[in-house]
């Protein structure tokens, strides 16, 4: 890839419509599942009064996209959040989330990412608002590049551009880097960050102007009878009422393991992830998403961020899983370890930084899955109850293809990839002896 292209060409746009399209046509397969109507799709259509009724309980990333979804294949939605759409706790609430397409050399999440993106571009042409700001992603390997080289033959075959390139270009494209200890670096210029927290509200908005329910309230799964869920309890200002539909989706987020103590319980782990927002100097664009990239640094440990970041300041969080939270009661201030990384890291490789004041500081939680993967699953006991989760530090871009994928499993029996099944997470499960063999994709 040459390096003289400019960084402000979109992400292959043309290739992720195209690749959207072509797996849209070829992923309709069977699965000997009922499917729950056989009307075709009308993608932009709204709720019909014949449609299936189906209660998607979490309007996080996960959940919100499939209720949207779902609601635009024409069945009757409530989604039900107990806090509200990206509210703080969720680990979908923070300002920003990465998209990226190098993804380890997994062909499955590329190609779901490439459908995401087409989902998002859409979505910011039915809104009129962008969620999407493109600043390029910027890989830095001090060891092992596999993760990106294996991805650089996966980018190239869909239309995808990424750059390879040594420390020295990294220093001179980006002078504000140092550079020493890297040994190779990939730029994504198509990448970049979604507004997140404020796409969860404008999921939700479409959601309702589409006629879709809203109810905010804390639910509580039905009991199982006979391979079926009858219903859930919502409690709502303290009074409980019971909800019946044709089918629940729980997208619960870190919260999943609770509401499911035996079908998911620690599977589903939420991990303590500290954030730091240092702020930057006054009438100082240098670090701000104009002139920065998203970037990656690959060394004794995953440190990423996040330019400008929305005006909170220059975003530097640690991506290595952290301990074992309660998403509900969690104490949400930063520990002086976690401050400590985030300066060094800095001080490593932003030299310009080094000293920056903390403007803000976040404290959010993975939904680790024992391999990292996602779960898009039917409970393994009510055939009318789907588990959502498990978005193991990375799912938030993925919200349009999840909501996608989701919606035609449940409409249309069409199966989700083998890594996704509740067969392969229950299997995962066994094999895990501790939260530190969890991996992260
Ligand atoms: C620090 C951090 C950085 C991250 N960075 C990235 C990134 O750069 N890129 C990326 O793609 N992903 C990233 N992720 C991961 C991503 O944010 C999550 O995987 C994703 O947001 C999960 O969405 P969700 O909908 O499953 O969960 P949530 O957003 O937590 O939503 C679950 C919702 O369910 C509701 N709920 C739960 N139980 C009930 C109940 N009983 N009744 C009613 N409502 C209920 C909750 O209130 C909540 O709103 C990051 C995560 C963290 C913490």
């Amino acid at each position: 890839m040459s390096n003289e292209r400019s960084r402000e060409t979109p992400p292959s746009r043309r290739a992720v419509l195209r690749t959207a399209a072509g797996l849209a046509a070829s992923a309709l397969l069977p699965r000997g599942l009922t499917a729950m109507t056989t009307a075709a799709p009308p993608a932009t259509g709204r709720a019909r009064r014949d449609g299936p009724r189906i209660v998607v309980i979490g309007a996080g990333a996960f959940g919100g996209w499939t209720a949207l979804s779902l609601l635009r294949r024409g069945a009757q939605v409530t989604l039900v959040d107990a806090w509200g759409a990206g509210h703080s706790r969720a680990s979908s609430g923070d300002d920003t989330r990465v998209i990226r397409a190098i993804y380890g050399g997994n062909a499955t999440y590329t190609d779901m990412v490439l459908r995401a993106w087409a989902g998002w571009h859409a979505a910011e042409e039915r809104w009129g608002r962008r969620v999407f700001r493109q600043t390029g992603a910027l890989w830095m390997f001090e060891g092992d590049d596999t993760a990106a080289a294996t991805s650089a033959p996966l980018l190239a075959a869909r239309d995808v551009e990424v750059e390879r390139m040594d420390a020295g270009e990294v220093a001179r494209r980006w002078p504000q880097i140092r550079a020493d200890g890297i040994r190779t670096a990939w730029y994504e210029p198509g990448a970049g960050y979604l507004l997140a927290r404020l796409a969860c509200e404008r999921v939700r908005e479409e959601f309702i102007a589409m006629g879709g329910t809203w109810r905010l309230a804390t639910a509580t799964p039905g009991p199982i009878r006979g391979g079926r869920m009858a219903g859930v309890v919502l409690a709502e200002d303290g009074n409980a009422t019971r909800l019946e539909a044709d089918a629940y989706v729980f997208a619960c987020g870190p919260w999943l393991g609770t509401l499911f103590p035996e079908a998911i319980g620690t599977g589903v782990l939420p991990t303590r992830q500290d954030v730091v927002y240092f702020g930057l100097p006054a009438g100082d664009t240098r670090y701000d998403d104009g002139r920065f990239p998203v970037w990656i640094n690959t060394g004794a440990r995953l440190m990423y961020g996040i330019p400008g970041n929305e005006r909170r300041g220059f975003k530097v969080a640690d991506d290595t899983a952290g301990s074992p939270v309660n998403p509900t009661t969690l104490d949400r201030r930063i520990s002086p370890a976690a401050l400590q990384l985030a300066r060094a890291t800095v001080a490593r490789r932003f030299p310009g930084l080094v000293g920056a004041p903390v403007a803000e500081t976040r404290v959010c939680q993975y939904e680790m899955s024992p391999t990292g993967d996602f779960l898009m699953d039917r409970h393994p006991e009510a055939e009318n109850a789907w588990l959502l989760g498990g978005g193991s530090g990375h799912g938030y871009k993925m919200g349009p293809a999840i909501g996608e994928d989701l919606t035609a499993q449940l409409l249309d029996a069409r199966p989700v990839p083998e890594a996704f099944t509740y067969r392969a997470f229950a299997a995962a499960r066994a094999r895990l002896t501790s939260t530190s063999t969890r991996r992260h994709s």
